[in-house]
């Protein structure tokens, strides 16, 4: 039997400090998360990271605390290297080399987005699905094929998480604005008329987000706006992930990232998923968010396939997307 591994994680792409360990059976055994909230607006990149290099040590040490193990006992360092914010990632890239090297660990580079798709299919079991990974600052729809995740449809603009935060800070209700949205959309009773925009694969949020302020401005019903503005957005993305599934023939649909908490997304998902005879999975809401967990895990996949790399060429990559990695674990 293959040796048990241990990987630490780091996650620190935007507004979350993340320490998670996992082992190659995936278990679970640490997932400690230290969120930034802006006093007001959204995400200012080097407050965020002024943030996370103050929780950073009382994470990581509660996270070993929790896992009941000392640095020893883990074999890997996990970076989550990008996409995500430039003055974020580079806290998080310093802090796992610096863990690297004093503690002689073997240093594994990780994607953010790779990530929340794996640790969706370790916690619903699915082995092949088409992921649909919406969160602040990705709406990506994806599946394997040939060595990699393909892009099936993703946001020519702004991001579905994103077109619900602003859209949230214009109606002053707290951040982040995604949960509010939510509760306030199931006492809507109307459906305003907004744009629809979708174009080949690909969904346009921002003339949305501009239309729905602009009605927000003209003294709606807030219910109404945040009902309507959910059935536009979902909508698009339930149109393109139907054709992407009828399209790769997956028999599995999972959703992933910080909107998959949202039941009303989860509901039209599920619909897409039963019209074409595939299983529907969502990713627990304790995970969905940015975590720990998720890179230490695929660390641990890409740890076990020979997948390292030096502290000297471990750039961040503020823009490394999706479709540029290697996936040898598949
Ligand atoms: P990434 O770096 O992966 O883009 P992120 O920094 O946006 O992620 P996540 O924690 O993955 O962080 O996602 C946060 C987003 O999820 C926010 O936009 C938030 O409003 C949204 N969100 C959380 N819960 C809900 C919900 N119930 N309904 C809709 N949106 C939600």
């Amino acid at each position: 039997m293959a040796r048990r591994v241990v990987v630490l994680g780091i996650e620190s792409t935007a507004h979350t400090f993340g320490c998670g360990i996992v082992d190659s059976s995936g278990n679970i055994l640490a997932n400690v998360n230290n969120t930034y909230i802006p006093a007001k607006g959204g995400i200012h990149p080097r407050e965020s990271a002024q943030h996370h290099s103050d929780v950073a040590p009382r994470v990581i040490r509660t996270a070993l605390s929790e896992a009941k193990l000392s640095m020893d006992q883990v074999d890997a360092i996990a970076v989550s290297l990008g996409p995500g914010l430039g003055p974020c990632l580079r806290v998080g890239a310093t802090i796992c080399r610096a863990l690297a090297v004093a503690y002689d660990k073997p240093l594994i580079p990780v994607n953010h987005a790779v990530a929340h798709i794996e640790i969706a299919k370790l916690t619903t079991g699915f082995k092949d699905p088409l992921i649909v990974f919406v969160s602040g600052g990705n709406t990506i729809i994806a599946a394997y094929s040939d060595g990699r995740y393909r892009v099936f449809g993703e946001t020519l603009d702004i991001a579905l998480g994103n077109l619900l935060d602003a859209f949230a800070r214009e109606a002053h209700l707290p951040h982040p604005g995604g949960p509010r949205v939510e509760e306030l959309a199931k006492k809507g009773e109307r459906l305003l008329k907004l744009p629809y925009i979708v174009k080949g694969q690909d969904v346009s949020y921002s003339g949305l987000l501009t239309a729905a302020v602009k009605l927000l401005s003209e003294g709606h019903r807030i219910e109404d706006l945040c009902y309507s503005l959910q059935e536009y957005a979902f909508s698009m993305l339930a149109e393109v992930a139907e054709r992407a599934l009828a399209y790769t023939e997956k028999k599995e649909l999972v959703l992933t990232g910080g909107v998959a908490a949202n039941s009303e997304l989860q509901r039209k998902l599920m619909m897409v998923a039963e019209e074409h005879n595939a299983k529907f999975g969502v990713v627990p809401k304790a995970l969905s968010g940015d975590n720990g967990a998720m890179i230490a895990w695929t660390g641990v996949l890409a740890y076990v396939h020979g997948v390292t790399i030096n502290v000297e060429k471990s750039y961040v990559k503020p823009r490394w997307r999706l479709d540029e990695v290697d996936i040898p674990w598949i």
